[in-house]
């Protein structure tokens, strides 16, 4: 095995065969567990040409089959081998709008690297960590990559609700292909989850504002502090644009249900960390959003929100930050990564126990939480164990703040406004796989179609949702019509 990058890129499959796979530079574990600084380093530019010329470059492209939005993945990595970063990063924008976040958030392990036919025998090709030091290269040397090209305007209106992932994919194709777009967005800085969900340490702010600048000079306007279906309805978007894009996620958190939960110090995952992503209130400063910093805080859940909740808390100084899931670590929704990441920062995993009750300290405020031990029982229709009680084994643990992180519901507040929107069951919007809803001109896509679910597949229904309504423009058709 080597690890020392060949003089040149001429190498046979073996030689291939014969590189280790690269490790991710991390920051110390003590220490980033007191601050909120980025965990993942990045790649050194020879340990990534040296990953890049793992790759075999596979004829039958395996791993781009992995990929929602169909990244050219080998293609970029060859760029990337013969250390032509700009010509890779070219590849890479052409077809992901967002690869800086990509790289850093894609659960790439059950997706293109899971793939990877270098995964047969050994370790995958480290691809997501390959796009985000393209997409990092990209943003260093912004001033040698070639402006980016913009069609004649075709004089077609369309409007984009919600600047997540899926709405931010949206405007960015449809600007490239010359329609005039604009983007509303209900807070009052856009990114969806990416700026007031997922935590600066493991996806900056700057990466996602130098990715948002990118897509405004393609053009595409963004309008914050515009609720729509309050600020301004659906109606007048349908009379003032040609077609429109709905991706306002998944944004209405769902609660336990269990007595105690008015107590103060409990909080929605979503308030949490938008309290502190978005508001700021972890920066100390004068007139900030406040937080409570919990000196023994609960989490309830296993998935990426809930580990993003209790590495936060822990970073806002808890003592201890405990997570509660009911079922077993295999279980666990949450990327491996972020799962190992928390263990090594100090976070205590409580697995096969659930809330009972939240118990007050006699002031109003959380004291405790009375949990129930699991067993796990017969698979239920998601395919996992059922979680089930056994009978009278409790626990009752102290703590003074609890996160509730067990889930996200469709927020009423637009569909309610729209009654010929057709919705699902569970209040989501039904949309056929081009996204097209039972409104001409009207698409959707991301977590409002498909309930909360990950940042590329909601890129995945931006991107296709364009197609289509480029298509239907094309076709000189208008929602106004
Ligand atoms: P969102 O990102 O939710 O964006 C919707 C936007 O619409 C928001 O900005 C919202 O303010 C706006 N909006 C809502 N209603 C209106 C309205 N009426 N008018 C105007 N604007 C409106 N996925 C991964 O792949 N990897 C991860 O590591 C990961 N971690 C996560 C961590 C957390 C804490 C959370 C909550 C989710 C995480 N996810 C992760 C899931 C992922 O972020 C979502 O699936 C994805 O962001 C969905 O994108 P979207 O564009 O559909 O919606
Ligand atoms: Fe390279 Fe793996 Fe894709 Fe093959 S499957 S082209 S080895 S990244």
């Amino acid at each position: 095995m080597s690890t020392d990058v060949p003089e040149t890129n001429e190498l046979t499959p073996k030689q291939r065969m014969a590189i280790d796979r690269a490790a991710m530079r991390e920051q110390d574990a003590a220490a980033r567990s007191r601050n909120f600084k980025e965990v993942n380093l990045g790649l050194a530019e020879e340990v990534a040409v040296l990953e890049a010329r793992r790759c075999l470059q596979c004829k039958n492209r395996q791993c781009v089959e992995g990929c929602p939005v169909r990244v050219s993945i080998p293609e970029f990595i060859a760029r990337v081998a013969e250390r032509d970063f700009a010509g890779a990063a070219e590849i890479l924008k052409a077809t992901n709008a967002l690869p800086g976040v990509c790289g850093r958030v894609c659960p790439q392990e059950v997706q293109c690297e899971a793939l990877c036919v270098r995964g047969l025998k050994g370790a995958p090709v480290a691809i997501g960590y390959l796009e985000r030091f393209v997409a990092d290269w990209a943003l260093a040397h912004a001033e040698e990559l070639p402006a980016p090209k913009i069609p004649a305007p075709t004089g077609r209106k369309v409007a984009i609700v919600g600047s997540g992932p899926g709405g931010l994919t949206a405007a960015g194709e449809l600007a490239r292909l010359g329609h005039d777009v604009t983007v509303f967005e209900a807070l009052h800085a856009p990114g969806g989850v990416l700026r007031y969900g997922i935590p600066e340490f493991r996806l900056p702010k700057r990466i996602v504002d130098a990715e948002v600048a990118a897509l405004e000079s393609l053009g595409v306007k963004i309008e914050c502090n515009v609720i729509v279906g309050k600020t301004i309805t659906m109606e007048e978007i349908r009379r003032g644009f040609d077609a429109c894009f709905i991706a306002n996620g998944a944004g209405l958190p769902v609660f336990l249900k269990v007595p105690g939960e008015n107590l103060n110090g409990v909080y929605s995952a979503n308030e949490f960390l938008t309290r502190v992503n978005l508001m700021g209130a972890y920066l100390d400063e004068p007139g900030r959003t406040p937080v409570i910093r919990g000196r023994q805080v609960v989490v309830v859940g296993g998935g990426n929100t809930a580990m993003d909740a209790v590495r936060t808390a822990r970073r806002l100084g808890a003592e201890r930050a405990m997570i509660y899931y009911r079922r077993t670590e295999a279980e666990m929704p949450a990327r491996v990564e972020e799962i190992k990441h928390a263990k090594e920062e100090g976070v205590e995993f409580h697995l096969l126990e659930a809330p009972l009750e939240i118990l007050g300290n006699g002031d109003g405020w959380v004291g405790a939480a009375r949990m129930q031990k699991m067993a796990l029982g017969e698979p239920d229709a998601s395919g996992r164990r059922r979680p089930v009680p056994i009978p009278g084994a409790e626990e009752t643990v102290d703590c003074d703040v609890v996160v509730v992180a067990v889930g996200v519901r469709a927020n009423p507040l637009l569909t309610a406004t729209c009654p010929d929107l057709k919705l699902n069951k569970w209040g989501y919007i039904e949309a056929d796989e081009q996204g097209q809803t039972s409104i001409p001109g009207v698409f959707a896509g991301g977590d409002i179609v498909r309930g909360g679910a990950t940042v590329i597949l909601a890129m995945g229904d931006g991107k296709q949702a364009a197609a289509a309504i480029h298509a239907f423009l094309a076709e000189g058709k208008s929602m106004r019509a």
